[in-house]
């Protein structure tokens, strides 16, 4: 296709880097680790964003904003949450610079110091807890559903375009309550809301679960997750929601005069996805050609190419174009006329098979005269010549059908790559073949699943929540074990 793609059966790694740059999603910066999210990139993070805000609203939250500065007193406060992000904090120590003694360089004004050095947030929990002491005085003050759109920065070694990066958006919400059951209740409510998010936008197929205590986000009493398969066999944590218990309001001393009139500790949950689930939308549905967008997420879903040899047959396409294009709009459908004449139609299909826009029409003279249009459509790159009046009602209805067909299809790999296994050499076996997740018996133990990912580099996913009560013995200990987990290779 002249596209130059590493293909994914060579080197997937080297495929999603490519990719994600070639399809004009975002690159590298000069700065480590940050990237630049492109135009395009952004518009389809702008949908994503659009969708998780409506359903946010819907479910009783408003957006809010706390400051990018976290004074590092904050984070002693909670003990295992400093203790889990200390080793990726950017600090700010100083407020000014100043120029050399040669004239020219700049360098920090030691005169300029902090007294207190700032941590850029890596996330907000101590901020937030930490205002919202002034927020609540009575259960009257309870629940608050805040939310925030914001960039976080957590100095990760090994960084990879969207997947992990040391600045990424996200969105965090942070909300208090009266009782445990109602926190518990919005840890579960948001994890669903993500798995609904990815399954219906994003056409992801996720597993919800809850993550062992080695994987738990620093400072939470239980991290519910979504759990995402990419098509080279490794999973993908997509999204998580924690139920935190009383632990950031006993840190920061936020407590609420109950019904009785009696001093409550407020309690408390956080949860949040980020720009990595633009690379699990690449990694779930794209191709050796390129990128696969779902419908409900492509910023283009459809585009129009006329193919003429001369101004009369521009003008007269031009004209049907227009029709179509207005149709389309009325119906909600994003519709582009790509009509420059800087570039050949061979070269425009090969660019917005790349984009992975999910319906190309193509309208040449042949189809003027026969009053048809040519529709193709980026999934399984089929294409058919279609009437024209009855355009619009395929094209409505194809863009439905890809929807659907792009999560069957990440859902039958998915099928294929759950494998039971009740043996340690089978285990391992299974993970350097064909991947994916494995479900095994584990004793429950932190240092077996640390010595299984000593020797297999696969952690614990999830505990999934429809886990069977079934009486087993661990995969690498034997003792004993009340139901299987997934174990896989993740990124
Ligand atoms: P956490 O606060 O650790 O529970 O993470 C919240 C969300 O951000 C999860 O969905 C993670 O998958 C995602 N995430 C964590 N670290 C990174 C990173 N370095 N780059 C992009 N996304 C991240």
């Amino acid at each position: 296709m002249g596209k130059n793609l590493t293909t994914r059966s060579e080197d997937y790694s080297k495929w999603y880097n490519e990719l994600v740059v070639k399809a004009d999603l975002a690159e590298n910066s000069g700065v480590r680790g940050c990237m630049v999210i492109k135009p395009y990139g952004y518009a389809i993070w702008e949908k994503m964003q659009a969708e998780l805000d409506r359903m946010f609203k819907e479910t009783g939250h408003q957006n809010a904003y706390f400051p990018l500065f976290i004074p590092k007193s904050y984070f002693s406060k909670e003990a295992s949450h400093v203790d889990g992000f200390a080793k990726e904090c950017a600090v700010v120590t100083h407020y000014r610079l100043k120029t050399g003694e040669d004239g020219k360089t700049i360098e920090v004004d030691p005169d300029a110091k902090l007294e207190e050095e700032l941590i850029v947030r890596p996330t907000s929990e101590t901020i937030i807890w930490d205002t919202y002491r002034g927020w609540v005085q009575s259960y009257r003050d309870l629940p608050i559903m805040v939310n925030q759109w914001a960039n976080v920065v957590r100095w990760e070694m090994r960084t990879r375009l969207f997947l992990r990066t040391a600045e990424f958006l996200w969105q965090e919400g942070h909300t208090a309550h009266a009782t445990e059951k109602e926190a518990i209740q919005e840890a579960e409510q948001m994890m669903n809301i993500y798995a609904d998010f990815a399954e219906n936008f994003m056409a992801v197929p996720v597993i919800k679960g809850v993550k062992t205590a080695n994987e738990r986000f620093a400072g939470a009493v239980e991290t519910y997750c979504i759990e995402a398969l990419m098509q080279d066999g490794k999973a993908l944590q997509a999204g998580t929601s924690h139920f935190l218990g009383q632990n950031f309001a006993k840190a920061f001393d936020v407590k609420f005069a109950n019904k009785e009139g009696k001093q409550e500790h407020v309690w408390a949950t956080s949860w949040g996805v980020s720009t990595r689930l633009m690379g699990a939308l690449v990694m779930t549905h794209s191709d050796d050609n390129g990128l696969v967008l779902p419908p409900n997420l492509a910023p283009i879903q459809v585009v129009i190419v006329p193919i003429y040899r001369n101004d009369e047959q521009f003008d007269a396409i031009s004209e049907e174009a227009n029709e179509l294009m207005k149709s389309l709009r009325k119906l909600g459908i994003s519709v582009k006329y790509d009509n420059r004449d800087t570039h050949k139609p061979g070269w425009k299909f090969n660019e917005y098979e790349l984009k992975g826009v999910p319906v190309r029409i193509a309208i040449g003279p042949k189809d003027l005269e026969n009053g048809t249009f040519e529709i193709a459509r980026r999934d399984n790159l089929t294409k058919e010549i279609i009437a024209k009046d009855a355009v619009v009602e395929h094209v409505q209805n194809l863009l439905e059908e890809m929807q659907k067909a792009l999560f069957e299809k990440a859902l039958n790999y998915r099928a294929e790559h759950i494998t039971e296994v009740d043996s340690f050499d089978e285990f391992k076996e299974v993970l350097e073949g064909k991947g994916g997740f494995i479900s095994a018996h584990w004793d429950g133990t932190p240092e077996t699943e640390d010595k299984i990912k000593e020797l297999t580099k696969a952690t614990i996913r999830c505990i999934p929540l429809d886990k069977k009560e079934e009486e087993g013995s661990c995969v690498l200990t034997g003792n004993p074990s009340k139901g299987r987990v997934l174990f896989a290779k993740a990124y």
